[in-house]
């Protein structure tokens, strides 16, 4: 802790007596939310010991220097007009702000910052009250992922990609960008959980929902439908296309044996396509486009497995 600030520990005892000021002081020194003040043009006057502990700068190496010492380069650039212009028009500005620490790593504030202004209405100083919000934003994050990720495999649940098709039929209706929409059900998956047990059966299924995923690209939609069923949602794609790709998929998987100590295990699928202008839009919904996709992974099964069927 640097001797800039108001007090140290033995002046601590020697000023309080019931000096209200002096215990003000010492709240600012005590307290863990980040205090910054700084002169009209932004230059950093003061920082409080909990600045110094959540950014790593000492007092000394900021004085005088600009906040945006902390920029981290990842709140977007509107965040700050908006902070400038809100704080120069004298009202106080709040919001979050992701910044950098000494040490260059990451952190999230949430940050009130007030102009302070003179008996003469003019701006003379401005105050910032941070509060380091990193560990809430981490565990925000977090759930929000586990709501929407299956966790045996970590790709989307099926309630996310239903999410997503919903989405991408009111985008189709309104714009006419086609897409597709494919199941794919694991041709006699139970033999292998019978052949090799159920924790074989779950490796499995994270090899193949690993491999589905390097195979499709960045901006579709794939997630884990049900037990052994992936659904994979192909954007702006008609199912001539999306054929293509899961054959190229299918082919790979031919190729192919899931290692699992001295086992060898080879795996089949069948899937069925289907795409928005197969349907009327007064017929085109979630449950139909599903529909389909699924009667036709049905007719693939009866076909003898390892097939795709798009008509
Ligand atoms: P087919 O699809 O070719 O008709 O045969 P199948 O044996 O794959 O039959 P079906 O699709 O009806 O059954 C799915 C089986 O997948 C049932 C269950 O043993 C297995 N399964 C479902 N979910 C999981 C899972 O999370 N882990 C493991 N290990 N197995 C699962
Ligand atoms: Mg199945
Ligand atoms: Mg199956």
């Amino acid at each position: 802790m640097n001797k800039e600030h108001f007090l140290d520990e033995d002046k601590t005892k020697l000023d309080l007596n019931g000096n209200l000021d002096t215990i003000i002081k010492v709240a600012i020194e005590q307290t863990a939310v980040s205090i910054v003040i700084t002169d009209v043009y932004g230059n950093i006057q003061y920082v409080n010991p909990a600045f110094e502990n959540t950014t790593g700068y000492t007092f000394e190496e900021v004085k005088g220097k600009n906040p945006r010492i902390l920029k981290s380069g990842l709140t977007p650039d509107e965040v700050f007009e908006e902070l400038w212009e809100t704080i120069t028009s004298e009202r106080p500005w709040e919001g979050e702000l992701i910044n950098k620490r000494k040490d260059e790593s990451i952190y999230y504030e949430e940050a009130r910052i007030s102009p302070i202004i003179d008996t003469d209405g003019k701006i003379t100083n401005f105050l910032g009250i941070k509060q380091d919000i990193t560990t809430r934003k981490y565990l925000e994050e977090k759930l929000k992922q586990t709501s929407i990720r299956d966790p045996l495999t970590n790709i989307y649940n099926r309630g996310y990609v239903f999410e997503r098709l919903y989405q991408n039929i009111e985008l189709y209706k309104r714009e006419r960008s086609n897409f597709s929409l494919a199941i794919l059900d694991l041709d006699h998956f139970k033999k292998i959980n019978d052949t090799y047990g159920h924790q074989v059966g779950d490796f499995v299924l994270k090899e193949f929902a690993e491999m589905l995923a390097c195979k499709i690209r960045a901006y579709d939609t794939m997630g884990r439908y049900g037990g052994e069923e992936f659904v994979i949602l192909f954007h702006n794609s008609d199912r001539v296309t999306a054929l293509k790709t899961l054959e190229r998929i299918a082919e790979n998987l031919n190729d192919y044996s899931f290692k699992y100590g001295k086992e060898d295990i080879n795996i089949t699928f069948s899937c069925g396509i289907a795409d928005a202008m197969e349907l009327a839009d007064d017929e085109l919904s979630v449950g139909s486009i599903i529909e389909l996709a699924d009667k036709r992974l049905y007719e693939a099964k009866e076909m003898g497995r390892n097939n795709i069927v798009i008509d």
